[in-house]
Formats: structure tokens, sequence, C-alpha cells
């Protein structure tokens, strides 16, 4: 979708809205599949509300943005503009064991620098790319345990009441790979209280979970991580590879001859092929288990 009301581009650079026009998704996905649309940076996160207010208005759709690690998008021309949060640049506070990060921060990064200050527990997040908002969304985890156990308070663009609000730990559920936000919430920053810990040994964590990473999973290769979550008491993966999936491909989608839960963009897949790949292994996966695969991967097709 190409914005191209001049009254609507005067109002998003007066609230300090950067447009990037006709940005490819397949450039900003770790798939590296996606067709084109605007992108709109938004600097500044009280300006939200009246951003979303003015796209509304001129019935403009919109799809929040991280950092691209857990999306497939459809191709061609797509019929809504992407909103992501541009980098701030003070993105993580620390007080004792409170931190306080930016949604737009790299949650590596955010990761890394808590341990620098004796801060862990979130060792198994070490690898898992994208941004603290897509972290929290996704209650991403890995190993044994999920950032949602460490929210105290999440600031968030709120779709029901179109305001900007704080919500406390409690008030929010944090399931596995699921959150209570609504879909059109977005995710602006959180406070995470983190226990104390010497840099050494969460550094021994962190080599850990790498070297698990690195011996199973296609870290070379264009993916979304894992594409389906794993069905109570059973691993997605492992049903995959028992059905002998393990490089079965539609075009340039394959299935991981590392990890069978990953399917990755082998050459130029599209977003159909892709998407022809999941519903194969799905079809094949109940019919021999009886287990409706959920998808992990958050999917724009439309
Ligand atoms: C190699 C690899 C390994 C991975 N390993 C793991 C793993 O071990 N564990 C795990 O949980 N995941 C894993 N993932 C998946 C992915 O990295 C996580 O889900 C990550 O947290 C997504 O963050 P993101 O910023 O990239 O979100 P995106 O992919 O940009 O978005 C994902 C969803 O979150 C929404 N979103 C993003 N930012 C915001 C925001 N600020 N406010 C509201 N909504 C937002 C998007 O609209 C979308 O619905 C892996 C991915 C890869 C490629």
């Amino acid at each position: 979708m190409k914005l191209e009301d001049a009254k609507l581009l005067a109002a998003l650079a007066g609230l300090d809205v950067e447009l990037r026009s006709g940005v490819s998704l397949a450039s900003l996905t770790s798939l590296g599949i996606g067709g084109t649309t605007d992108l709109l940076r938004l600097r500044r996160h009280e300006t939200i509300p009246e951003v979303v207010r003015l796209l509304d208005e001129q019935g403009i759709a919109h799809r929040f943005l991280g950092g691209g690690s857990n999306l497939l998008v459809r191709d061609g021309e797509l019929p809504w503009v992407v909103l992501q949060l541009a980098r701030a640049e003070q993105e993580v506070r620390i007080e004792g064991n409170i931190v306080e990060v930016d949604a737009a921060a790299d949650l590596g990064r955010t990761v890394t620098y808590c341990a620098k200050n004796n801060l862990g527990g979130m060792e198994g997040l070490i690898g898992v790319p994208g941004t603290v908002g897509g972290a929290l969304r996704m209650n991403a985890g890995a190993y044994g345990m999920q950032i949602g156990s460490y929210v105290r308070e999440v600031t968030v663009y709120r779709a029901a009441s179109r305001r900007i609000e704080t919500l406390r730990g409690e008030q929010i559920s944090f399931e596995y790979r699921h959150t209570s936000f609504a879909p059109d919430d977005m995710m602006l920053a959180v406070k995470l209280e983190l226990p104390s810990k010497p840099f050494r040994e969460i550094l021994d964590g962190i080599r850990i979970c790498n070297e698990k990473r690195r011996s199973s999973q296609p870290l070379n290769q264009k993916s979304a991580g894992c594409i389906f979550k794993n069905p109570p008491g059973a691993s997605a993966g492992r049903m995959i590879d028992e059905l002998g999936l393990k490089g079965h491909a539609v075009g340039g989608a394959r299935v991981s001859e590392r990890h069978a839960n990953f399917f990755v963009n082998a050459g130029n897949a599209t977003s159909a092929d892709m998407l022809a790949l999941i519903a194969d292994v799905r079809e094949r996966v109940r019919a021999a288990y009886g287990f409706e695969l959920e998808n992990e991967v958050v999917i724009w097709n439309e």
C-alpha cells in the first residue's frame, strides 16, 4: 500500500514519523519472504494513538512489526502499512533488580546487557532473534524459561481504549507462546524483575544455550524459528522427523534437515510455497498422530 494523501503525509511528518515508501518485507523478515508496502517508523511513543487514529480515519489498515523473526508475510503489494518503533537512544535502564526496556530494543543485546550488570534468568533467550516487544507479544521462551515470568509492568498502546496504558504483570496472562494482549495492542516498554547472579555464572548458562542452539538449529538458513507449537505432551519436531519429512519441500520452502520444526527458505521460496508446505505437514501429522498442529509462526496472509 502506498500512502499518497498529502494531508496525511504532512500530519505524519508533524508527528515525527519517518516514512519509508515501498519497503520489501522480504528484506525485513528472517524468512526472507513478503511483499511491499509503506513502513512508518515511530520515533515517539506518545504519538501512537494519533498515528493510529489518522490511519483509521482514512480506512488504512496497519500491522506492527518488531524484528520480523516470527513472521510469514504474503507476497505482492500488501493491503496494509507497517508500523515499527524506531530504536530509542537509551534502551535499557537498570535500578536494583528492575530493568526497564524499550520494546524496540534487541532482545539478545538486552540479555547480555543485563548479564553484565549481574542480572540473570533470561539466559535461554540468547539466540532468540528480534525485539523485546516481539518477545513480549509472543511470550518468547526456550530451555524451560519464558520472558513472561519476569514481567512486572508493560506499557502498551491498547486498541480498545485507544490510549497508552501501564499494566501490571498480574493483569496479563503469559502462556506458551501466547499472551492476553489484544491483536492490535502495541507493546512500548516493559519493566522486568530479574534475579541477581554473578556475571560468570550467567555467561556459563548463555554458553550452554548457545551450544544447544548451534548443534540443533539451521542458524545459517532463513527461517522463522519453530513453525508449529508443541502440542501438550508431544514434540512437533519429533513427529515431523518420525514421518521422514526432513528435507521435504514445496518449491523453495523446505523442512530443515537439522530441525524438523524449522522450515527454511532454501532458495526463492514464495509465501504460497511456505503456506503449502505448512498445510501439507500439518495434514500428514494429523493423519498419523491425530494432533492438529497450531502455528507458532505468525502469518500475515490477508
Ligand atoms: C533462528 C530462530 C530461532 C528462534 N528461536 C526461538 C525460541 O527459542 N523461542 C521463541 O519463543 N521464539 C524463537 N524464535 C521466534 C522469534 O525469534 C520470536 O518469536 C521473537 O520473540 C519474535 O520477535 P520479533 O521482534 O522478531 O517479532 P516479529 O516477528 O516482528 O513479530 C511477531 C509478532 O509480534 C508482534 N509484534 C512485534 N513487535 C510488537 C510490538 N512492539 N507490539 C505489539 N506486537 C508486536 C507482531 O505484530 C507479530 O504478531 C526464533 C526465530 C528464529 C529465526
